[in-house]
């Protein structure tokens, strides 16, 4: 058996995509998201940047293709570079057979890891007065233990292959100028269970359980097999508020799906839960099961106005760029409706754009501006900082803002597998557009902020102008959606009132 260091990753992630990766059938694969390639071109701008930091002459062992056994092929010129004493080699390959026992049974393994550099130190190792030790380079900009165990998991198969103890590993996270030590002793027992649970889980083929995630399963290829099967289970992780912990907590008490679960009693459900949170789910599935929403708690008076104003922000967050400002104008006395931009398109027309922005937001002093998330808020007040509007003009706009998603969550049980502006217009009947062929998305393939961050990528390494004709659709599309559930608000409060 193979097990690689992004297996291994993925299991500490979701141990189900491990396990679909080793047995899957490819068929039920989804392509890679744009996004993921996007990705991929940081990493490697991310290690070229470190590999010129630590400034060393360096070595590249290549092949042609990437297959399995060129990967081995590549781990045997890895090690005749070291063997040499070269002073650094740049994305070598390191491998190492080793035996664990599982149930009783010793499984030959072939663990394999894939540095971003390994630098010659002066510790005599089987090579002679020298030996090498790993730097790792994930894409983060904080330290997680994810890096850790990963950088442990190099560390160790080094050492078996110079027949050493190294002390410390490097990992260089993004935007850093100096590498943070990881103790290795620390985290190598850490390491060596992670692989231990993950050989038992493949070697006896125990496929995991599914739990939808919108956080980890949005990059996912095998969403759409994992998202229908669910379904088809009726899975309780498909119900907000279930988290991994609690779905195990219902499954003991023998509630396994969504079936059950909406059979059974608020005082049943408390045995299982305290007060509150039996409580929220209870009325989560409930309203799920009527497909109908619950008012959770009074809710605030939504402001109406002649023209009111849709709002939705685009950013580049590895560039700190908020480039595009969109609005959606509705004007109820003319029964007119008109979408408006303020696109940057490089960072330095970002003060513009502001500008232009807030001259517009003023044109309309009493109207409100929905949105749909924090973010929004936290941009005005950044953007003003940074481009000196005055404080009276700041105080203004933001005294008109109106955040839809915390009206939502606070005030309502919805019928829906997540509180996303997606998911709510979607249940409401409004569909975004695939702005590259025009025609209404599916729930398999929900665009997110990350494409349109991967466009506005294409748009700035290319110049072509359709890059930003997808963004500006899937804009108009999100402030249409906020515009959607403000209507549905209001009536619900009408029917109240
Ligand atoms: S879709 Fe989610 S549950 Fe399924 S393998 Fe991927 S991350 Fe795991």
């Amino acid at each position: 058996m193979l097990l690689s260091e992004e297996l291994l990753f993925q299991y500490k992630r979701c141990n189900r995509r491990t396990f679909l990766n080793v047995y899957g059938e490819e068929s039920q694969k989804q392509p890679e998201k744009e996004f993921t390639l996007k990705l991929r071109q940081e990493k490697e701008f991310h290690s070229k940047r470190v590999l010129e930091i630590y400034n060393l002459r360096y070595y590249q062992p290549q092949v042609l293709i990437k297959d399995t056994e060129n990967i081995l092929k590549l781990a045997l010129m890895t090690e005749d570079l070291m063997a040499i004493g070269v002073e650094c080699i740049y994305q070598g390959i390191i491998a190492h057979k080793t035996i664990i026992i599982n149930e009783g049974k010793e499984e030959e393994i072939t663990l394999i890891a894939f540095p971003t550099l390994l630098i010659k130190q002066n510790i005599p190792s089987r090579w002679g007065n020298w030996s090498y030790f790993p730097v790792n380079t994930p894409l983060g900009k904080n330290i997680k233990a994810e890096y850790k165990i990963m950088s442990a998991f190099g560390g160790d198969i080094l050492n078996q292959i110079q027949g050493i103890n190294l002390s410390q590993t490097h990992i260089f996270l993004k935007n850093k100028y100096k590498p943070y030590h990881l103790n290795l002793n620390m985290w190598i027992s850490s390491s060596r269970d992670l692989v231990r649970e993950c050989v038992s889980m493949l070697a006896n083929k125990n496929e995991p359980e599914i739990f939808i995630s919108r956080q980890r399963c949005g990059f996912c290829q095998w969403y759409q097999s994992c998202y229908s099967l669910a379904k088809s289970q009726q899975n309780l992780s498909l119900i907000p508020g279930i988290s991994p912990k609690k779905q195990e907590l219902l499954i003991k008490n023998n509630i396994t799906n969504f079936s059950s679960l909406s059979q059974i009693t608020l005082s049943d459900l408390k045995q299982v839960f305290h007060g509150e949170i039996a409580n929220n789910i209870y009325q989560q599935t409930q309203s799920l099961f009527t497909s109908k929403a619950i008012l959770k708690n009074i809710l605030p008076k939504i402001p109406t106005n002649n023209i009111e104003l849709y709002f939705d922000i685009e950013a580049e967050p590895e560039r700190n760029l908020d480039y595009l400002l969109g609005v959606l104008l509705v004007n109820h006395q003319t029964q007119q409706q008109k979408y408006y931009t303020f696109l940057a398109k490089n960072i330095e027309e970002e003060e513009n754009i502001w500008q232009e922005f807030v001259t517009f937001i003023n044109q309309y002093e009493n109207s409100p501006i929905f949105h749909y998330s924090p973010y929004e808020v936290e941009t005005i007040k950044r953007l003003g900082y940074l481009y000196k509007t005055s404080s009276s003009q700041l105080k203004s706009i933001l005294s008109r803002l109106f955040d839809l998603h915390k009206i939502v969550i606070n005030s309502f049980f919805l019928p829906v597998e997540n509180y996303s502006l997606k998911s709510i217009a979607n249940w409401l009947g409004f569909h975004w557009r695939n702005p590259k062929t025009g025609k209404t998305l599916s729930n398999y393939d929900k665009l997110g902020g990350d494409q349109c961050v991967f466009w506005y990528d294409q748009w700035l390494q290319t110049g072509d102008r359709l890059w930003l004709d997808y963004i500006l659709i899937y804009n108009e599309d999100d402030c249409l959606g906020t515009y959607e559930l403000k209507k549905w608000l209001t009536k619900y409060q009408d029917k109240l009132a």
